[in-house]
C-alpha cells in the first residue's frame, strides 16, 4: 500500500482520459497523492504500454462487461469516466455503459464519480433538436447518477478544437483559407482542448466537497467563427489576408458527411449539434466564470492550439 488515492480513468488511451492520466501522473499537486489506474480493452497496445511506462497501473476492462468494470473500480477513490458514442453510434449502448459504471461505482464505494457529461438537448430545445443522441445519452447517465445518489461531479467538455482544422483549409476558387461550419459567422462556440481535460479534473478533485452534484463546463472561452478567423489572421498575416468564412448550407453539410460514410441519422445529429451554437446554446447559455475561478492552470486558446497543431503547414506566414 502506498497510501495514495486511486483514480481509475476510463478512456485512458483516448483524448479526454489520456489527458486526465497525464495530469494525475505529472502535476506537482497531484502526483504524490494519487495513483492512476488506466483502463483499456487492450493492455498490449502501444498507447497502453506508454501509460505504463509513465507510471500508470494499466488494467483491462470492457464497458460492455459490467463485471470487468466493477473489478477495476474496486479500491478506487475517484473515477473519471467517458464513453465513446461514435464507436458504435448507439445511444442505448452508451446509456447502458454509463449506468453500469454508476452501478459499479456505487457497489464498490467510489467516493468521487466524475462523469464526462453533456446536456439533454431534446429537453433544452423543447424537442426542436431531438436527434443529438450523444448529448442526451450522457445527460441520461448524469441523471441516473443523481438518482442513485453517488457522490458525483459532472464535467461537460466543450467543442473540441481538434475539430476545427479539418474545416479550415485553402479552398477554391482562389485558395483562400476558408473556415466552413453550418452556423452563422457570429455563432457562440465554447472551445475546448482535450489536452486540458486533466486541468479541469484536477480542479474537480481539489474542490471535491463544494463540487459534488455540480457541473463544470470544460471550455477556455466562448468564441465565434469570426473570432477564430481573426485570431488566425493575427498569427499568419500573409495567409490570413484572404481568410474567410463560409456558412455551409444544411444539405451541403449533411450530404458531405453521408458521402464519407456517415449514416443519415448521424449526419442529422451532427447538424443539429452545430445548431446549438446559434440556438439554445451548447451549454444552454451557462457562464464559464465558475469553472474559470476553480481551474488553476492556463487553458488552451485557439491561438495556442494552432501553434502546437501539426494540421497547419509549418511554414505558414
Ligand atoms: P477517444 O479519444 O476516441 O478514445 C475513446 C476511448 O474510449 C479509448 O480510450 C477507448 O479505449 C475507450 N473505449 C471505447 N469503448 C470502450 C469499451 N467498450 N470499453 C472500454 N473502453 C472503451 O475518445 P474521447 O475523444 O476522449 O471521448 C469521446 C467522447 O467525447 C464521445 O462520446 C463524444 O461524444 C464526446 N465529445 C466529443 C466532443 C467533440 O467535439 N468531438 C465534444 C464533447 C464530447 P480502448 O480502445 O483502449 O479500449
Amino acid at each position: 500500500m502506498t497510501g495514495k488515492k486511486i483514480i481509475t480513468v476510463f478512456g485512458a488511451t483516448g483524448a479526454q482520459g489520456g489527458a486526465v492520466a497525464d495530469t494525475f501522473l505529472n502535476d506537482p499537486k497531484l502526483k504524490d497523492n494519487w495513483t492512476v489506474r488506466a483502463v483499456t480493452r487492450d493492455v498490449t497496445k502501444d498507447s497502453a504500454k506508454k501509460l505504463e511506462s509513465k507510471g500508470a497501473e494499466v488494467v483491462a476492462a470492457d464497458l460492455n462487461d459490467k463485471a470487468s468494470v466493477a473489478k477495476v473500480l474496486a479500491g478506487s477513490y475517484a473515477v473519471f469516466a467517458v464513453t465513446n458514442y461514435w464507436e458504435k453510434l448507439d445511444r442505448d449502448l452508451e446509456v447502458k455503459q454509463g449506468k453500469d459504471i454508476v452501478d459499479a461505482a456505487k457497489e464498490t464505494g467510489v467516493q468521487h464519480f466524475i462523469w464526462s457529461s453533456l446536456l439533454n438537448i431534446n429537453k433544452l430545445s423543447n424537442g426542436k433538436f431531438a436527434n443529438v443522441y450523444h448529448f442526451d445519452s450522457k445527460a441520461d447517465v448524469e441523471e441516473y447518477a443523481r438518482e442513485v445518489g453517488i457522490p458525483s461531479t459532472f464535467f461537460l467538455p466543450g467543442f473540441y478544437l481538434s475539430n476545427v482544422p479539418d474545416s479550415f483549409r485553402p479552398s477554391p476558387p482562389n485558395n483562400a483559407w476558408t473556415l466552413s461550419f453550418p452556423v452563422t459567422i457570429n455563432a457562440t462556440i465554447p472551445i475546448f482542448d482535450t489536452a486540458d481535460t486533466g486541468k479541469y479534473v484536477k480542479a474537480i478533485v481539489l474542490n471535491r466537497d463544494k463540487l459534488l452534484g455540480k457541473r463544470i463546463y470544460g471550455a477556455t472561452e466562448y468564441t465565434s467563427p469570426a473570432q477564430l478567423i481573426e485570431d488566425f489572421k493575427k498569427l499568419f498575416p500573409e495567409a490570413g489576408k484572404t481568410a474567410t468564412y463560409y456558412q455551409l448550407p444544411a444539405e451541403t453539410f449533411k450530404n458531405y458527411l453521408k458521402s464519407v460514410g456517415m449514416p443519415d441519422f448521424a449526419a442529422l445529429e451532427l447538424y443539429e449539434n452545430f445548431q446549438l451554437f446559434d440556438e439554445f446554446g451548447y451549454y444552454g447559455g451557462a457562464s464559464l466564470d465558475e469553472t474559470h475561478a476553480l481551474v488553476e492552470d492556463k487553458l488552451t486558446t485557439w491561438t495556442d492550439f494552432i501553434k502546437k497543431s501539426t494540421k497547419f503547414p509549418a511554414d505558414l506566414k
